[in-house]
C-alpha cells in the first residue's frame, strides 16, 4: 500500500480507502451492492483491509450507511485506535443540526471521528452550509474544542467544492469521479486552491456499474494519476478487501476515447465526463441527466428511470425551443447537448412501452 498527504493536515493516509458501504445490514434501497455480513464478518473484513495496509475507513449516519458506522466502531476498538483515520458524514446544514450528529455519530463509533463531513452539499444548501451559524462554523468549533479531528465538504458538484477549497475552515474534501466521469478531476488537478486540502475521492468503480466493462484493477489504475489523498473503494467481501488492497496496482492511462470505445461493446454511451461547465439558464443539470442515461445502460435501469422521471419533460421541452444554447460554449467535449437532451428523453419515452419494446424485437 502507498500512502499520500492528507493535505497540509500532517496525517499520511492509505492511497486506497474502505467505503462501508457495503459491510452494512438492512433497507437503504438508494445504495448500490451490499453485503449483510454479520459483525463479526464485517470487523474481519476490515481488519483484513488494515493487515494489508488500509488506515482509511470511511462512513456515514445510520440514515445513510444502515449499521456501517456501529460496525466500523466494532472494528476500531480491535485494534490500536491511532493507527487508522475513521471519517464519518451527516445530511445535515445548520449547525445546530449537525452538533446533534456529531455527538451521535461519536457515540455509535465509540471513539471521535478523525473527519467529519457535511455530505451531500449542493448549490441549494451551500449558503446555509458556508454560512453563519451554518453545519461549517458548528464543525469548525468542534473541532477547536477537540470533539471531531477535522473538517470536511463532500459533495458531487465542483462549484461547491472550489468554494471549500478557498475556506480556511475546511480541511477535507470528498468529491467523486472515476475513468469515464473524469471531468470534475481534471479541474481539481490544474486549480492551485485545491492543493491546501486533503482530497478524497469517491465513486472509482461508479457504484459497481463500470465493474464489467474495466477491471477493478484497471478503475484503480486509471485513476491513481491524479493528486487526491485517498480513493475509496466499497467493500463487502474478503474478497473484495483482496482486489482492492492485497497489491500495489499499476497506474494506468486510459484516455477518454479508450474508456467511451470500450463501453461501445454495450451500449452508446454520452460522451459526458462530467466536466460541469454546462450551465443551463433554466437551471438544468445537464450532466446529472446524461450520467443517468448512461447509468441506465450500465445495469442501474429503474434507478436512473425513476431519476431522469423528475424533471426530463421540462428539460426537453426547454430544449427543443431553445433559442441559444449556451451551456454548449463552454463543452469541451464540443457535445449537442439539445440533440443528447432528445436522446434522453427519446429513453424516457419508450421505457417499458411493451409496445415500443415489441417494435424493437421485429426489427
Ligand atoms: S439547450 Fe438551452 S435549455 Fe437546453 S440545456 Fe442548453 S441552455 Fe438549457
Ligand atoms: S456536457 Fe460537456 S460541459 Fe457538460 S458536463 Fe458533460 S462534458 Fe462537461
Amino acid at each position: 500500500m502507498r500512502y499520500r498527504p492528507l493535505g497540509k493536515t500532517g496525517l499520511r493516509i492509505s492511497e486506497l480507502g474502505f467505503g462501508t458501504i457495503p459491510i452494512l445490514s438492512g433497507h437503504v434501497p438508494v445504495l448500490p451492492a451490499y453485503f449483510s455480513p454479520d459483525d463479526d464478518t464485517a470487523v474481519a473484513i476490515m481488519k483484513k483491509a488494515f493487515d494489508y495496509g488500509c488506515n482509511f475507513f470511511d462512513t456515514a449516519i445510520p440514515e445513510e450507511y444502515g449499521d456501517a458506522e456501529y460496525k466500523l466502531g466494532r472494528f476500531a476498538k480491535t485494534i490500536e485506535r491511532s493507527r487508522i483515520i475513521i471519517s464519518d458524514k451527516a445530511r445535515y446544514y445548520s449547525g445546530g443540526e449537525i452538533y446533534r450528529e456529531v455527538l451521535r455519530s461519536t457515540e455509535n463509533l465509540g471513539t471521535k471521528p478523525d473527519i467529519y463531513f457535511v455530505h451531500q452539499v449542493d448549490e441549494d444548501n451551500a449558503d446555509e452550509v458556508f454560512g453563519k451559524y451554518g453545519a461549517l462554523d458548528t464543525l469548525y468549533d468542534l473541532k477547536r474544542e477537540g470533539r471531531i479531528g477535522l473538517t470536511g465538504i463532500a459533495s458531487h458538484y465542483y462549484s461547491v467544492l472550489y468554494r471549500a477549497a478557498l475556506d480556511p475552515r475546511v480541511d477535507v474534501l470528498q468529491g467523486s469521479g472515476n475513468i469515464l466521469e473524469r471531468g470534475m478531476l481534471d479541474r481539481i488537478s490544474e486549480e492551485e486552491a485545491f492543493r491546501e486540502k486533503g482530497f478524497i475521492l469517491n465513486k472509482v468503480y461508479a457504484a459497481g456499474l463500470l465493474i464489467g466493462p474495466f477491471t477493478p484493477g484497471e478503475l484503480i489504475g486509471g485513476i491513481l494519476e491524479y493528486p487526491f489523498s485517498s480513493a475509496l473503494l466499497g467493500i463487502g467481501t474478503f474478497e473484495q478487501a483482496e482486489t482492492a488492497f492485497a497489491k500495489e496496482h499499476e497506474q494506468l492511462h486510459f484516455s477518454f476515447d479508450e474508456v467511451t470505445d470500450r463501453l461501445r461493446n454495450k451500449f452508446e454511451p454520452i460522451a459526458c465526463d462530467r466536466c460541469e461547465r454546462c450551465i443551463c439558464p433554466y437551471g438544468h443539470e445537464i450532466h446529472t441527466s446524461f450520467r443517468q442515461f448512461n447509468y441506465y445502460h450500465l445495469g442501474k435501469e429503474f434507478w436512473s428511470i425513476n431519476k431522469l422521471r423528475m424533471d426530463m419533460e421540462q428539460t426537453h421541452e426547454h430544449c427543443r425551443s431553445c433559442a441559444d444554447p449556451v451551456c454548449m460554449k463552454e463543452c469541451p467535449r464540443k457535445i449537442n447537448i439539445p440533440e443528447k437532451i432528445g436522446r434522453v428523453h427519446e429513453l424516457l419515452r419508450t421505457y417499458g412501452n411493451p409496445s415500443y419494446e415489441a417494435i424493437k424485437k421485429e426489427k
